[in-house]
């Protein structure tokens, strides 16, 4: 997902906004999930492994509008799942865009270029392709060749549309410091701004090997700007928050900041994390125990640095010190002398395992849903004989 934080007025003009309110917790990017079926099976994926039950629901257009209302924040980033094969895609992007909402449809690329007529190109919307590195890389990473020259000739037919498009990548161990610096010299001649964040180990990924731990994220991506110096890499991340991967700063993780919607309802208490799930966005608000996430607070969140947690952190400390968010942008990253201390891990609660509970949870809801409507239906259909038999009758 490709969102760039601060050069876009309007949502500088809302975090003024939700602090002038005095408010503590607020969104920034609504993560709309608007279905879980993909066309890609990614070994780092923890997105796609449920019973087709579930991969074949789909949230309707107007729930996505209800969704963006309800949350309010004035980014919505829809990832997935792979959105493009959803029917209505085209149909959920316009009224977000029509909401005045900024559009982060998060794609594998393959059913771009055929869908490209779907939409318009607007300064609310971009196309965030992911494209986890160079060819071989990639191609490896969503176990598929030919994956990467698919993605990067829709962005060269998107972009000659008129549409914003940027790419985004996770990083995985074993990613060398070299190629993703060659990956991003490539973005650039590409033309396309690109963010980077290290995989979240899902409990649920097939590969389960290279997730990177915090202490290997911070080198690698000190190793990488470090290769940087000097370029003019395009990121659509906020100085700080690369500041915080190269572990030149400690955060809290905020992950109100980025909360998640899907066809489960919204998400406790991150996109990463499914833990339970509330009818409306002040009831997760509301009854999230928020202070139970984050790193060192709970076993899962130990080595997560994603940007759904912590770029709504690094938002906050720009508008707290904005000082030293333009120092860091002026002088780009530390990428030498010692880190910023490591949160303590020692207190933090052991992980629960509540996925397949939450999920037989739906599916049982699923059915009772699925029940409920044929049920209607055949009354319908019963009634509809009754009303005929008895006008046979009557004539
Ligand atoms: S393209 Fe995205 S949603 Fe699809 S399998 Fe790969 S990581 Fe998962
Ligand atoms: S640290 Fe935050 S964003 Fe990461 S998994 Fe935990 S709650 Fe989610």
């Amino acid at each position: 997902m490709a969102i760039p934080f601060f050069k876009e007025i309007k949502i500088g003009g809302y975090l003024m906004k939700q602090k002038l309110l005095g408010r503590k917790r607020y969104p920034l990017v609504l993560m709309l999930e608007p279905l879980f079926r993909c066309n890609l099976a990614c070994v780092g994926c923890g997105k796609i492994d449920y019973p087709n039950a579930i991969l074949n629901r789909r949230m309707s257009a107007q729930e996505c509008w209800d969704a963006a209302e309800e949350c309010g924040a004035p980014m919505v980033a829809i990832p997935g799942g792979e959105p493009l094969i959803h029917k209505e895609i085209g149909e959920i992007v316009r009224g977000l865009v029509e909401r005045k909402k900024f559009v982060s449809l998060c794609t594998n690329a393959l059913l771009l270029e055929k869908k490209l007529d779907l939409f318009e190109p607007s300064p609310y919307l971009f196309f965030s392709v992911h494209l986890d590195g160079l060819k071989d890389h990639h191609d490896k990473a969503v176990s598929q060749e030919g994956v990467f020259d698919k993605a990067v000739s829709a962005i060269k037919a998107a972009k000659a549309r008129g549409f914003s498009v940027n790419v985004n990548a996770t990083i995985f161990d074993g990613h060398s410091a070299e190629e993703i610096a060659k990956y991003l010299d490539f973005t650039t001649e590409l033309g396309v701004g690109v963010s980077m964040s290290p995989g979240y180990a899902y409990e649920r990924a097939p590969d389960q090997e290279h997730f990177l731990n915090r202490k290997k994220t911070k080198k690698l991506f000190r190793d990488v700007f470090a290769l940087g110096k000097g370029k003019k890499w395009n990121f659509m991340h906020s100085g700080l928050f690369l500041d915080f991967l190269a572990g030149n700063q400690e955060y809290e993780c905020k992950p109100w900041g980025m909360p998640a919607r899907n066809i489960f309802g919204w998400q406790k208490p991150c996109y990463l994390l499914g833990e339970g799930y509330t009818k409306t966005f002040k009831e997760l608000m509301d009854t999230t125990d928020w202070d139970t996430y984050g790193t060192g607070k709970y076993e899962k969140c130990a080595d997560c640095m994603a940007h759904c947690g912590y770029e709504p952190t690094a938002a906050d400390a720009a508008l707290a010190n904005p000082l030293k968010a333009m120092w860091v942008a002026i002088r780009g990253v530390k990428t030498e002398g010692p880190m910023a201390p490591e949160i303590d891990l020692s207190k933090q609660r052991p992980a629960q395992y509540v996925f397949s509970s939450e999920v037989q949870k739906r599916l049982s809801d699923i059915r009772k849903e699925e029940a409920a409507a044929a049920a209607e239906k055949a009354a319908a259909k019963a009634a509809k004989a009754e009303a005929a038999a008895s006008a046979s009758t009557a004539a």
